[in-house]
């Protein structure tokens, strides 16, 4: 017998994956130019040339058994004593190299921040629709309880007065994702100081820290000359989980990491936590290449004009269409659309039918949206127009 739990995860049916899937099957039969795949969030650009240099350089010059032997479990130290000088740099906090901890990717920095904070079965993260699916595998795989706030339309920034609400004697952390996977907001430093002065107050009646745990793989990615404010700023008690898979187009590679800033409450024991999370988990020693490779790459991002090109051309085309993109993403690369009628799972079968992949905004907890992933040639754009223009004709725009 196995887990039941276990087994239920490994067959479940992901939605955006099966799109995928369908794409790929209908592009073999109509043809892949015929077919308007929006459905995964796979960087469609490649890595900077001096990433891919540094790959070559690391490769030619560097001892091939140093280079790909293990690390220390938390990750090497020159490559934390580089990122921490990095970051330093950038945000203007005294990071150190032991602030560090490098993991297999932003989805490994979360599940052991969750596992490391979970001190008894039912502890509680909230979290804010919409969301990444993958938060509730995260944390209940850690035995905690997702507490899932409802969106906040149409800005979904945060409900301040719900998360008031929300947090309770078990509320061990509060997740957030700015630039946000689907809507692709990115939370302004007036909604994150409320954020801060809501998690202080309750930190403080309630006798025990509530941690931010501000998950960040598309920090670099937004548009019109916007900064993603440094959420450590606000909230001193900010675990900061990054990658570079969307900075960087590294996705397959899986490389990322927890930083636990000098001022969070009870740091050092929260970082050895989350060490020994990574060894119940099994993730100790990040990806060896990649670590030296990432942190000597740190702050430099993939070619994100091709996305500010079809997320330009969106706005524009899917407004004359008499869509509602009164609010274009911030960031990210998904377009977070209303729907024309009510039933996402009808609009995105309909669009379906017309070879249109999109993703219902159900599965990420925000009914009457789909998820438009504009990590694609500008070419597929420029075509779905035409097709979204149908959709729209068929209902009566
Ligand atoms: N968090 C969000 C919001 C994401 O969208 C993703 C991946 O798509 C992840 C975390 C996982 O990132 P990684 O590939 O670095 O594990």
């Amino acid at each position: 017998m196995v887990s039941k739990r276990c087994y239920e995860l490994g067959t479940a049916r992901s939605v955006i994956r099966e799109l995928f899937e369908y794409g790929n099957r209908r592009a073999g039969e109509v043809g892949p130019e015929r077919v308007y795949d929006f459905s995964l969030g796979n960087p469609s650009v490649p890595p900077p040339r001096p990433v891919l240099e540094e790959l070559e350089r690391l490769l030619r010059e560097e001892d091939p058994l140093t280079l790909h032997s293990y690390t220390t479990s938390t990750g090497d130290r020159a490559v934390r004593t580089r990122l921490a000088a990095g970051l330093a740099a950038r945000f203007g906090h005294p990071y150190r190299p032991d602030d560090l901890y490098l993991t297999a990717g932003a989805a490994a920095a979360l599940c052991c921040v969750f596992h490391a904070l979970t001190q008894r079965p039912g502890d509680e993260f909230v979290v804010f629709a919409p969301y990444f699916p993958e938060y509730k595998v995260f944390i209940e795989g850690a035995g905690a309880v997702p507490v899932i706030l409802p969106p906040r339309v149409p800005d979904f920034q945060i409900d301040l007065d719900a998360l008031e609400r929300a947090i309770g004697p078990r509320t061990q952390g509060v997740l957030i994702n700015s630039p946000n996977n689907p809507a692709g907001v990115v939370y302004t430093p007036q909604t994150l100081r409320g954020l801060a002065q809501v998690l202080a107050r309750k930190a403080e009646e309630l006798g025990h820290p509530i941690y931010l745990i501000s998950d960040e793989p598309y920090r670099e990615i937004v548009y019109d000359g916007a900064v993603t404010p440094w959420v450590p700023d606000f909230y001193p008690d900010t675990l900061v989980c990054y990658s570079w898979s969307k900075s960087l187009s590294l996705p397959g590679e899986r490389i990322g990491y927890v930083l636990v800033g000098e001022r969070v409450t009870d740091g050092e024991a929260v970082l050895a936590a989350v060490g020994g999370a990574g060894r119940t988990l099994g993730y100790v020693n990040a990806p060896a290449l990649f670590q030296r490779l990432c942190a000597a790459c740190d702050g430099l991002t993939a070619d994100l004009s091709v996305y500010a090109e079809n997320r330009r051309l969106l706005t524009a085309g899917l407004g004359e269409l008499g869509f509602d993109v009164s609010i274009p993403p911030a960031g990210t690369f998904y377009y977070f659309l209303p729907t024309l009628e009510p039933d996402d799972a009808a609009f995105c079968d309909r669009a379906k039918a017309m070879d249109l992949l999109l993703v219902p905004g159900s599965g990420f907890g925000a009914p009457g949206y789909a998820r438009l992933s504009f990590c694609v040639p500008t070419q597929r754009v420029q075509g779905a127009l035409e097709v979204f223009a149908r959709l729209a004709r068929s209902y009566g725009r």
